[in-house]
């Protein structure tokens, strides 16, 4: 069970430093689907401002959890508090909660403003207001008397985003938000929802498979797989201390390296023997799954007698935009297959040649461990 909460990063605390209050508590949440378990004892506390990422691949029960949570679906157990209030049984109107849908879901019958003030109540000249300011928090002002097949995807989700956020509700639910737009665009509202939640200071809840977009814009990732939380943490924490091999393989590229245990901090891999400070307290013999990022791999222009140093034969050199990916086969270390990131000015100093066998280094502190005998 995974529930500490050891990584707020939201800026926004309460006056006198006290620590923001719990808005979500998830007790012990079980879905079945048939003899299908969607979810099976999810535990999760969500602090009031938060920004939570539920991140995991297609069928692992995100966004069922979210349509429980928003009361669209019932959970066979469990428990659903907001604010310390119980609201398990409550229908969804109640629960005061805005929600934004992949596909657009405005009504293409109505205007932008009357798609926005849909769910607002009271008299006419505030509900324009309220409209008013709406648009003007997302930047579309000047817009409101167009219909939505007039606008551009990107607009039609930020007129979403106010109607959902029309009533001023406590909690913001996101499912999948962004998967509907192009890249360029969905980078742009990624950095605009984040700026305007943390403006609102508005709870939020993001359901999405993008390892890209819960790194980005989350305080917490919750990353999940079939049904079950698999760890909670800062974006920073998931990716650079993932807890369980399903995360570390998720959450970015890895290079697996299967060997023995030598002696405390060290492994055997093909020929050689590789420190790892992980290993500091692992039995003599064990057998380990050690992994290691391909940015944390070390390219040396030249030859230096070093630890964990080996040549590595260049098998391939691909261009991902920002970066290069290299591949490297490295005999000495059992004949397996590295790669490794490097960028445009590294690629350039180092001055690689076709063909050419190159130093690479791997990094003690970078080389991270899950045992295969125990789950860590
Ligand atoms: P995706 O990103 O593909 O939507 P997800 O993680 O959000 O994935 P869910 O939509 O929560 O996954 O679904 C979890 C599992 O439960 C899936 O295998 C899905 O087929 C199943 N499921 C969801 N809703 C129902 C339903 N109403 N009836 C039967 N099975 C369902």
């Amino acid at each position: 069970m995974l529930r500490d909460l050891p990584e707020h990063q939201n800026t926004e605390r309460p006056p006198h430093g006290a620590a923001p209050s719990l808005h979500v508590q998830l007790n012990d949440i079980h879905k079945q689907f048939g003899r299908f378990t969607a979810l099976a004892g999810i535990h999760l506390d969500i602090r009031q401002g938060e920004f939570v990422s539920l991140l995991g691949p297609s069928g692992c029960g995100k966004t069922t959890l979210l349509r429980i949570l928003a009361g669209l679906e019932h959970a066979d157990r469990g428990q659903i508090m907001l604010h310390q209030r119980d609201i398990t049984r409550l229908p969804p109107a109640e629960r005061d909660y805005g929600i934004v849908f992949q596909s657009y879901a405005l009504f293409p019958n109505l205007t932008v403003a009357a798609n926005i003030a849909y769910g607002l109540k009271g008299r006419r000249e505030d509900r324009q207001r309220r409209v008013d300011e709406l648009l003007d928090l997302i930047g579309l002002a000047g817009i409101a008397s167009k219909y939505p097949a007039q606008l551009s995807g990107g607009q039609q989700q930020r007129v979403a985003l106010a109607r959902a956020l029309a009533t001023s509700p406590s909690l913001l639910l996101l499912d999948e938000p962004l998967s509907a737009l192009d890249a360029q665009v969905r980078e742009h509202l990624r950095h605009e929802i984040k700026q305007l939640q943390r403006k609102l200071g508005v709870t939020t809840i993001m359901v999405t498979h993008d390892q890209e977009e819960a790194l980005t814009m989350a305080d917490r990732v919750v990353v999940m797989n079939h049904g079950v939380i698999e760890q909670i943490g800062s974006p920073e924490t998931i990716y650079r201390k993932p807890a369980t091999r399903f995360v570390a393989d998720f959450v970015g590229q890895c290079n697996w390296l299967s060997g023995t245990v030598l002696s405390p901090g060290y492994f055997r891999l093909g020929n050689a023997a590789i420190a790892a400070h992980s290993l500091a307290h692992h039995p003599t013999g064990r057998q380990v799954e050690v992994f290691l990022r391909p940015e944390d791999v070390i390219l040396h222009p030249r030859w230096e007698a070093g630890p964990n140093m080996a040549l590595g034969e260049l098998k391939q050199l691909e261009l991902l935009g920002s970066q290069y990916r290299m591949t490297l086969q490295v005999a000495d270390w059992g004949g397996i297959t590295l790669q490794a990131d490097l960028n445009h000015h590294q690629l350039a100093s180092l001055n690689f040649r076709d063909g050419q066998r190159i130093p690479v280094q791997l990094p003690a502190n970078c080389l991270q461990c899950f045992s295969t005998e125990h789950s860590e």
